[in-house]
């Protein structure tokens, strides 16, 4: 295909793509996103650093790298997270090595990140497109209640989340596509629409 192509032209899939997936507590980010990776092996997980506890059904170094605060201090200090964040009192972050490495590999990387992390991942230019994609819930009482059933927390943690949820949803036109998680089969796949055109969009290099 590319002896078709007039100098100058390329397609956006031929290098990597971060696909940031951004949304409420309640959205479902983390089920869309494993449908996604166990379907598409062109994609892969940018597995955070945080602070948190661990839940008993996370893995360390599949969900996240858990961290100790003298170890985020230092991930900090050496320049390795390409944006980190406090969310409700733990610190997450992006490590910027393997995504870049990824991404040079010609990988797609999906992020799970919360609002300002995704303004900050576009604001880093790493060089490579960043997709952002919002994802919601059909509606707030459906996010209250999904966040309800999850129950791992007190009735402050929640109400803390559903505030930040409110907050969150005021930074949806920074977005570059609105995803409704209605169904979770339905939500994968409008996902993986955005990413089948992300992939074939046209771009003009220098
Ligand atoms: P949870 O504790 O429920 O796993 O995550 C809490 C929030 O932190 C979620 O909105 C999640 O998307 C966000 N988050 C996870 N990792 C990162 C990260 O590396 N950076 C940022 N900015 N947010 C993150």
């Amino acid at each position: 295909m590319k002896d078709l192509l007039p100098p100058g032209v390329g397609i956006q899939g031929e290098r990597g793509i971060a696909f940031v997936i951004a949304g409420p507590s309640g959205a479902g980010k983390s089920s869309v996103i494993s449908a996604l990776l166990s379907r598409d092996p062109k994609l892969s997980f940018s597995v955070s650093a945080t602070t948190r506890p661990r839940r008993p059904d996370e893995v360390h170094g599949r969900d996240y790298y858990f961290v100790s605060e003298d170890e985020f201090d230092r991930l900090i200090a050496e320049g390795a997270l390409l944006e980190w964040t406090v969310y409700q009192g733990h610190r997450y972050g992006t490590p910027k090595t393997e995504v870049l490495a990824r991404l040079e590999k010609g990988l797609d990387v999906v992020l799970n990140v919360e609002v300002r992390g995704a303004r900050a991942i576009r604001a880093a230019n790493l060089g490579f497109p960043v997709v952002l994609v919002f994802l919601v819930p059909p509606s707030w009482e459906e996010l209250v209640a999904r966040v309800r059933r999850r129950g791992t927390e007190s009735e402050e943690a929640l109400a803390e989340r559903l505030r930040i949820a409110r907050e969150e949803l005021q930074h949806i036109p920074e977005f570059d596509y609105l995803v409704v998680n209605d169904s979770l089969e339905e939500a994968v796949a409008r996902v993986e629409a955005i990413i089948k055109a992300e992939r074939m969009k046209i771009v003009r290099c220098a």
